[in-house]
C-alpha cells in the first residue's frame, strides 16, 4: 500500500526517537492504513537543529535555483498524483475529486506560484522618506529569511494546508519543519519523498510526527510558527509562542455566513450553497455554514437545496465519480456535528434531509439540511465542520448582514445577487477576511489575494506578498552617502543649534492648519 511504502521511507528519513507509535486510521473503512513516531521534545529539538544547520546553504542558492527545485517537485507531484491522491483519501477519508483538484491541483499551482512570485515579492525596496532628516539618505528594505519555521497543520487538508504552508517559507530562504496532525501524517510525509527527489538540499525540509506535545516543542525551538487549526488550539500555541517571543500565524476555524438577496440567481446560488457546504464532507474551514436568504426567494431555495442534497451519494471513496461525500475524519468530529444536530432540534429547528450518522463499519454523516434555525442554536454560532446546511429566513439585506456579523468567527463569506454593485456594496458590510460575490471559497485559488480570518478566525494571511513576508525579517537599512562631519543634533548641545532646530520645528509644524 502506498503509505505503508511511504511510512517505511519517511520513518528512516525522520529518526526514531519514537516514544511509541502513533496509529492512522482510515476513517472511511476504519481499517489501520499505518503508524508513524510519535516524536518527543529531544527529536523535535534536534530536527530544528539540522535545519538551522542545512538553511543558509539553501539560502544562498538564491530564487532561481530554489524555483528549479520547485518546478522538479511540481513535475514529481503530477508524475505521482495518484499515489499522492490515494495517500490522502486514505488517510482523510475525502473524495478523490476533493484530493486532486484542493490539494495535489493547489500544490502544483503553489509550486509556480510561490517559484515566480518569491523574487518579486522580496525584492529589496526603495523607500523615500517624507522627513527632512533624512536627505541624502538611502533607505531601503531587505527581506531575509527567517531561518526555521514550524508548520502545524490540521487533518481536513493535510498537504494544502500543511505542506503547502512551507513552499512559500522555503520559497523565501527558509527550511522548515513541519508537523502534520496525528490523524493525517503520511501526506506531509510524502511530500519529504518527493522535495528530495526534486533536489532539495539534506535538512531543509523535516517531519516531525506526533500529538500535540510534539506541535508545542516545535514552537520552543523555530523562528516563526504558521499555524493552522481550531481556535481553542490556535490560542494555546499562541500563548506557547508569547513565551519565547515568537511571532505566529494563525488560520483558525470559521462559521462562514452565504447571504442569499431576492435577486440572486436562486439555481446557482443552490447549487453553490450544497457544494460549498458538503464539498469534503464539510471539513472546510471556509466551508458555508450558515445561509440566510431574503424571504420572497426563501421558499424556492429551500426545495432546491433539499432536493439537490437528497441527489448526494455518500460513501468509501472509491474511483473518481463514485461518491459526492466522504467520510468524517475525525472521530470526535461526529459526535459534534450530533451534537449540533439534536441542540437545534430541541431549540424548534427542522431537519429536511439526513441529520444522523451514516452506516458503519467508517464513519459517516449524512448530508443534512436543517431550516427553522436561530442564532441561540450552537449550529449557528458554533464550527459544526460536518456536511450540514442550515437555512434561515431573514426579512431583508440589513437583516442579512446584521446576523452575518454576529459571530465571533470571521474567515470567508458570499453574497449571492445578480446586482452587482449591490453585491460588492453588502461584501464591504461583511465583517470576514473575504468576501466572494456570486460564488464561495474559490478566492482561495488566487493566491495573489490574502487568506486569513478576523476576529477569532485568526491572526496573519497566507498567499499574497504578505503571505511570505511573514516569513521573513523586514531589515530596514539606512546609508549615509555624502555627510558632514557631524550632524546638527549630534553633540556638543549648544544654543545656536537647539535655535535652530527649534526654527525648522516652528517652520515645519508651527503652521496654521
Ligand atoms: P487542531 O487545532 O485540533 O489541531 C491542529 C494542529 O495542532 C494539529 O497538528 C495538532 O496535533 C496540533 N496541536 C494540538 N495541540 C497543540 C499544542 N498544544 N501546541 C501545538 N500544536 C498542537 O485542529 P484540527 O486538526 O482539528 O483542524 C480542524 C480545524 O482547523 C478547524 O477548526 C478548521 O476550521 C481549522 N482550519 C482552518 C483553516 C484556515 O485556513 N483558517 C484551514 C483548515 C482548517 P494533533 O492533531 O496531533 O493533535
Amino acid at each position: 500500500m502506498a503509505t505503508l511504502e511511504t511510512h517505511a521511507a519517511s520513518t528512516k528519513q525522520n529518526g526514531h526517537a519514537a516514544d511509541g507509535r502513533i496509529p492512522v486510521e482510515n476513517p472511511a473503512t476504519g481499517q489501520t492504513i499505518g503508524h508513524v513516531p510519535d516524536m518527543g521534545a529531544d527529536e523535535v529539538a534536534r530536527m530544528v537543529a539540522e535545519a538551522r544547520a542545512a538553511q543558509p546553504g539553501w539560502a544562498a542558492m538564491g530564487y532561481e535555483a530554489r524555483e528549479k527545485v520547485f518546478r522538479r517537485a511540481r513535475k514529481w507531484l503530477v508524475d505521482n498524483r495518484d499515489r499522492v491522491a490515494r495517500t490522502i483519501v486514505e488517510e482523510t477519508g475525502k473524495t478523490r475529486e476533493d484530493a486532486m483538484l484542493a490539494e495535489v491541483m493547489f500544490i502544483a499551482d503553489s509550486f509556480g506560484y510561490w517559484g515566480k512570485s518569491a523574487p518579486k515579492h522580496l525584492k529589496d525596496e526603495k523607500v523615500k522618506s517624507h522627513s527632512p532628516f533624512m536627505f541624502g539618505k538611502k533607505l531601503m528594505i531587505r527581506y531575509k529569511p527567517r531561518g526555521v519555521i514550524g508548520v502545524i497543520g490540521p487533518w481536513n487538508y493535510p498537504l494544502t494546508n500543511c505542506f503547502g504552508d512551507g513552499i512559500a517559507a522555503m520559497a523565501a530562504g527558509n527550511a522548515v519543519v513541519f508537523k502534520p496532525s496525528e490523524i493525517t501524517p503520511f501526506s506531509t510525509m510524502l511530500m519529504q519523498e518527493c522535495m528530495r527527489e526534486a533536489g532539495l538540499p539534506d535538512g531543509v525540509m523535516q517531519v516531525a510526527t506526533g500529538r500535540g506535545q510534539t506541535g508545542a516543542a516545535l514552537i520552543e525551538h523555530v523562528d516563526y510558527v504558521m499555524f493552522t487549526g481550531s481556535v481553542v488550539t490556535g490560542k494555546k500555541v499562541a500563548s506557547e509562542a508569547a513565551k519565547t517571543l515568537t511571532p505566529h500565524s494563525l488560520e483558525l476555524g470559521g462559521k462562514d455566513p452565504m447571504i442569499v438577496l431576492r435577486d440572486a440567481d436562486v439555481e446557482r446560488a443552490a447549487n453553490g450553497a450544497v457544494f460549498w457546504s458538503m464539498a469534503n464532507g464539510g471539513q472546510i474551514c471556509q466551508a458555508i455554514e450558515r445561509v440566510y436568504v431574503e424571504e420572497p426567494i426563501y421558499d424556492e431555495f429551500v426545495s432546491k437545496v433539499v432536493e439537490k442534497t437528497r441527489a448526494l451519494r455518500q460513501g468509501v471513496p472509491g474511483e473518481a465519480g463514485a461518491v459526492e461525500v466522504g467520510a468524517v475524519t475525525f472521530a470526535p468530529q461526529a459526535d459534534l456535528i450530533e451534537e449540533h444536530i439534536r441542540d437545534a432540534v430541541e431549540k424548534g429547528a427542522k431537519v429536511l434531509v439526513g441529520g444522523h450518522r451514516g452506516p458503519g463499519p467508517g464513519r459517516f454523516f449524512e448530508p443534512t439540511v436543517v431550516v427553522d434555525v436561530d442564532h441561540t442554536m450552537k449550529l449557528m454560532t458554533d464550527e459544526t465542520f460536518g456536511p450540514v446546511l442550515p437555512v434561515m429566513k431573514v426579512r431583508d439585506e440589513d437583516e442579512a448582514v446584521e446576523k452575518a456579523n454576529d459571530s465571533r468567527y470571521g474567515l470567508n463569506s458570499s453574497v449571492w445577487t445578480k446586482d452587482i454593485a449591490k453585491g460588492e456594496r453588502i461584501a464591504s458590510m461583511v465583517e470576514a477576511g473575504s468576501t466572494c460575490v456570486n460564488d464561495a471559497v474559490s478566492n482561495y485559488a488566487a493566491q495573489e489575494l490574502p487568506f486569513g480570518g478576523v476576529k477569532e478566525s485568526g491572526i496573519g494571511v497566507r498567499h499574497s506578498a504578505a503571505g511570505i513576508r511573514k516569513y521573513c525579517h523586514a531589515h530596514a537599512i539606512l546609508v549615509t552617502r555624502f555627510a558632514m562631519k557631524r550632524e546638527l543634533y549630534w553633540f556638543p548641545f549648544s544654543k545656536r543649534n537647539a535655535k535652530l532646530l527649534e526654527r525648522v520645528l516652528v517652520l515645519m509644524y508651527g503652521r496654521k492648519p
